[in-house]
């Protein structure tokens, strides 16, 4: 029976008064997995409200840092306990391969007790200024922090959002895409289980103009931190102004990958493939601009088409497959309009290009690995972001020309470059304009290192101690150690 997901107001789980429900589906076969409420407007006001008294009351936010880490451990806890379901619940809602979201679990977990962790140390500063004036600098929570996050990664970005907002004492509203809220749902029900107050986490699904406009709106709301496109994040960035909250934007990219001819190619090739095809390129930091230097240009493209054809694309569950399914039908489309863009453009298609449709993929939405070559700057498959397994590869001559087209581009996620020679390496990335950036690797990181982007890739930092701060307030707190008066209109 399919199940019928519910709001989580308040601590308690409850029905819409709207009674539209949007079908969520399993993008591998189309399968009717749950049904998700749409919250009203209305509701979503309520909730803000109940939320800003649960803050104000300091229910959660009075609490020590020491009582809060308590908590993000119980959900660590709980969440390691369920990771497998964890994992399965999102490869069926998301259509990535089961090893993919095993992963994603496992670094959801792994968040709660990193944020944890960091409660546990001491922060802030004092000094002693001036003579008698000691001055302490404390962090505080802002009150009311709106998540808003998108379809890609629904668990991770949902806990990279969670995780800090709450070790910094706010109240949180969470609101996932409308097509994949069913992991969300899950983490909700395990924090229910563990000692976070009644009142202070908020489950809202629904649609983007309805209540993620809202929450971007309302002047209730303190901090509005969103993961998705470029242009909501502009909306969002809009709807804000009215009473200045701050904004937290994590968005698209199209980064630029670059391989020079001093390349170990067996590691540049094998990097390459990962920065474009891990969660079938629905991924922000993708390297979906590849650059390679003409002397290996022509021997790069071999390797990397012959292995591009080789992977596995299939059902998440199949632990064989290696690529997993598009999220959508209409993202799907999208894709393929894409590409045959980029033929009309004139670049040429060394692989891939089509929809699968063999045997056991034919109900759902699934793109082979797609290589452009023979691309140049101005075209629309090198400018805007894709966002599926569909990856340009440029030539280039030198050092120069690389960093010249590498930053020719409004995003400025990622950016990776392969090179034995560390000088020139190192040369090179610090030319990139971007915020997550890579020497002979791509896409690793970890928790304690911040993630975000330059240019119209979003302003702020998740992750790391600079996620912590995102969702704090800064004070100056001036003691007088010596309290006499101080007669400045005498
Ligand atoms: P999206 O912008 O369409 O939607 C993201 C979220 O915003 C969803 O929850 C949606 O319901 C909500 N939303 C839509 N309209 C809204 C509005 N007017 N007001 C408030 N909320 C609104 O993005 P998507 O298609 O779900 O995700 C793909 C995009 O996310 C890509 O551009 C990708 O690069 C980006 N992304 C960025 C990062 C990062 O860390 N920089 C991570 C993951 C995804």
């Amino acid at each position: 029976m399919t199940q019928n997901l519910k709001l989580y107001i308040n601590g308690e789980w409850v029905d819409s008064s709207n009674p539209e429900m949007q079908d969520i589906l399993n993008p591998a076969n189309q399968e009717v997995i749950a049904k998700a409420p749409k919250a009203t407007k209305e509701e979503t006001k309520e909730a803000i409200k109940i939320a800003k008294k649960a803050f104000e009351s300091g229910v959660w936010s009075d609490r020590t840092p020491q009582e809060r880490a308590e908590v993000l451990l119980q959900i660590a806890v709980k969440m390691e306990e369920n990771l497998d379901e964890l994992a399965q619940l999102e490869m069926r809602n998301n259509g990535k391969t089961l090893r993919e979201a095993r992963s994603d679990a496992a670094d959801a977990a792994n968040t709660f007790r990193y944020y944890a962790g960091l409660l546990n140390h001491p922060d802030g500063v004092t000094y002693q200024a001036t003579g008698d004036l000691q001055t302490m600098i404390v962090k505080e929570p802002m009150g009311v922090a709106g998540l808003i996050v998108p379809w890609n990664f629904p668990l991770l970005m949902s806990v990279w959002k969670i995780a800090p907002a709450l070790a910094a004492g706010n109240s949180i509203i969470l609101k996932p895409a409308e097509i994949t809220p069913i992991t969300a749902v899950k983490v909700f029900e395990l924090m229910d289980q563990t000692d976070l107050p009644k009142g202070v986490a908020y489950l809202l699904m629904g649609s983007g103009s309805i209540v993620g406009q809202v929450i971007a709106e309302s002047d209730d709301v303190d901090i509005v931190s969103f993961t998705g496109s470029t242009g909501v994040g502009r909306n969002i960035m809009q709807a804000a102004t009215g009473n200045l909250k701050k904004v937290s934007l994590e968005l698209g990219g199209k980064s630029p990958n670059i391989i020079f001819d001093d390349a170990d190619l067996e590691t540049a090739v094998d990097y390459a493939l990962f920065g474009i095809f891990m969660g079938a390129g629905q991924v922000c930091s993708s390297g979906s601009r590849i650059f390679v230097q003409e002397g290996v240009y022509e021997e790069f493209i071999e390797k990397y088409v012959e292995r591009a054809k080789r992977i596995k694309v299939g059902l998440g569950n199949e632990e064989s497959s290696q690529m997993g399914a598009i999220v959508s039908e209409k993202h799907m489309e999208s894709i393929l309009e894409y590409i045959q863009i980029g033929k009309e453009e004139g670049a040429h298609l060394a692989c891939g290009g089509n929809r699968i449709l063999r045997d056991g993929l034919e109900k759902g939405f699934f793109i082979e690995p797609t290589v452009f070559t023979d691309v140049t700057s101005d075209m629309r498959i090198v400018r805007e972001e894709i966002f599926g397994p569909v990856v340009v590869i440029q030539k280039f001559k030198d050092e120069a020309e690389a960093i010249r087209i590498a930053n020719d581009t409004e995003f400025g996620l990622a950016g990776a470059v392969f090179s034995k020679d560390q000088n020139r390496a190192m040369r090179i990335i610090k030319k990139v304009r971007a915020g997550i950036t890579w020497v002979n690797a791509y896409h690793l990181t970890n928790v304690q290192a911040p993630w975000g982007g330059y240019k119209q890739s979003g302003i702020g930092r998740s992750l790391g101690t600079f996620g912590l701060d995102e969702y704090q307030e800064t004070k100056q707190i001036n003691i007088n150690l010596d309290p006499k008066p101080i007669h400045f209109f005498e």
